[in-house]
């Protein structure tokens, strides 16, 4: 194999109640991704379609992900990247996690699979780091084992796979505004009340057994996050209005996806995340900043394979 297309799944963080730790994957919202063995050593990005990114390799997360995965397994030839981005970068929803985590994934299938998906996470992590300073794992987690995902540790990544009840869909609002993930965690106390903590840490376990009971009640009333979003619903216009538009209609919860500005609202079954997603939309015209909205059933296949050659 000497070339591979895929597509690289959008993916949503920390999940309400899950703030740095959870994660879940995105169907068809996504960015496509070309990668050609080359005789030329290390990376190159040659073209990224649909957003000024910048090409050079230790300046994209696609580079920086790709070349850390190649100082653990040195060869001696190299690799050309061609991105088209369907994920807008600071939407919230993932868009340095796709790029980091398909350039990883490629790489590694077109080298005969050296690394399981999981040993994966590391690399892509590096590409994290240069998006926002910091190496997360929590949306490159659900993009390479697809569903859900808890990082348990990213100091020696430790990531665990959960369950994705059938059900289970997603809707995303996202508005067209930048929120610098860099102001959102600016929001952030250092220091939470321990009542808090408990609050937040009953509500995250009880998450993580209704995903392994396929309990939607309890889905329900487990998304909830008193630590966090207080703090940045505040950046979000309209934030308490499109919850209280997806509750109304029926969905199971709803929270800031990553660090903002997007939103999403989780629902059992299709139809009902689509009358969520109406409510939503209705709710925010009034605000009048543009928007897109998707609808997405819970992926649990992750990042995958368009075609080879
Ligand atoms: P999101 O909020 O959608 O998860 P991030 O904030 O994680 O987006 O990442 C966006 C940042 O990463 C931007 O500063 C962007 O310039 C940088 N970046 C570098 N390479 C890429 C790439 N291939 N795709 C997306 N963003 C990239």
């Amino acid at each position: 194999m000497n070339e591979i297309k895929l597509f690289c799944p959008a993916s949503v963080a920390n999940v309400s109640c899950g703030f740095d730790v959870l994660g879940f994957c995105l169907d068809r919202i996504g960015d496509e991704m070309v990668i050609r063995k080359t005789f030329k050593k290390g990376i190159q990005i040659l073209k990224i379609d649909g957003q000024n990114l910048p090409l050079e390799t230790m300046n994209n997360v696609a580079g920086v992900a790709g070349l850390a995965l190649l100082k653990a397994h040195p060869v001696g030839f190299g690799f050309e990247i061609e991105i088209n981005k369907g994920i807008k970068a600071g939407s919230g929803i993932g868009s340095s996690a796709a790029s980091a985590a398909g350039a990883v994934f490629g790489i590694n299938e077109l080298l005969g699979r050296p690394f399981t998906r999981k040993e994966l996470i590391q690399f892509a992590m590096k590409g994290e780091e240069l998006a926002s300073g910091v190496p997360h794992a929590d949306n490159v987690a659900p993009v390479l084992l697809g569903g859900f995902t808890l990082v348990r540790s990213s100091k020696e990544p430790d990531v665990i796979g959960l369950p994705t009840p059938t059900q289970l869909y997603a809707t995303v609002l996202h508005p067209k505004i930048e929120l610098k993930t860099s102001d959102a965690r600016a929001v952030l106390k250092k220091n939470i009340l321990l009542e808090k903590a408990i609050e937040q840490w009953g509500n995250l376990a009880a998450l993580v057994s209704a995903l392994y009971t396929n309990d939607y009640g309890l889905i329900g009333r487990s998304l909830v996050d008193v630590v966090v979003e207080p703090h940045r619903s505040a950046l979000i216009p309209g934030f308490h209005d499109l919850k209280e538009a997806a509750i109304q209609t029926g969905a199971l919860g709803s929270g800031i996806s990553g660090s903002g500005p997007s939103m999403f609202a989780l629902s059992k079954g299709k139809e009902t995340a689509v009358l969520v997603g109406e409510a939503m939309s209705k709710s925010f015209e009034s605000y009048s900043i543009e928007f897109e909205l998707h609808i997405s059933k819970i992926n649990p296949e992750g990042i995958h394979i368009i075609s080879s050659k």
